[in-house]
């Protein structure tokens, strides 16, 4: 990986919500109305008015995002994406992927917005595991493939320095560590 991309990456244990950062990612279920795991940590951590900002939103697709502000959280936002329940099948790989593009396509697009409403000027974001938890995907899949797209993503365009993935478990952040070396 370019010398350049890795010094945006950064691979973190901790607990997302605790993260001063301009976006923090949320791994959401379709209804964007809150559950279990980081989602439900998220939602607790920002307070009701997250959920009534969810609730006008109206739900979200797999591998699709949506933003919203951070409320009660040290983070500015929370950008929202569904990643797809492990199957075992093609498909995974490719919704998978989209979380994390489309998250940092929703990022980088409230930056150029030219009307100042949503001119959200995100330039630090942190992921959690997306789908690795209650979602089934396999650890070691599923960081092949955001470190490759994330790096892929700040390869080809502009507006974001620092990207956090955040895990739980020390054991993540080791299969993190040791997939970033060769890729
Ligand atoms: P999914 O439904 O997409 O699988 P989960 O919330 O069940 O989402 O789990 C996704 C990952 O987030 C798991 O690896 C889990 O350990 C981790 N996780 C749970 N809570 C937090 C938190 N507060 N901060 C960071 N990571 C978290």
């Amino acid at each position: 990986m370019k010398e350049e991309i890795l010094k945006k990456i950064e691979i973190r244990q901790g607990d997302i919500t605790e993260l001063q950062v301009d976006a923090i990612v949320n791994a959401a279920n379709s209804s964007l109305l809150g559950g279990g795991g980081v989602d439900g940590a998220i939602h607790r951590a920002a307070g009701p008015g997250l959920l009534d900002e969810c609730k006008k939103i109206g739900g979200c697709p797999t591998g699709e995002a949506r933003i919203t502000y951070g409320h009660n959280l040290f983070a500015k936002h929370v950008i929202h994406t569904v990643g797809p329940v492990y199957s075992g099948k093609p498909q995974d790989k490719y919704l998978l992927e989209n979380c994390y593009r489309n998250s940092l396509f929703t990022a980088i697009n409230c930056n150029v917005k030219p009307i100042a409403l949503m001119h959200h000027n995100i330039k630090s974001i942190a992921f959690p595991a997306i789908s690795c938890g209650v979602y089934g995907y396999p650890i070691r899949e599923a960081c092949e493939i955001a470190i490759k797209t994330v790096a892929n993503f700040l390869d080809e365009y502009w507006g974001i320095d620092q990207v956090i993935f955040i895990l739980f478990s020390e054991e993540d952040v080791e299969v993190y560590k040791e997939t970033i070396k060769w890729l």
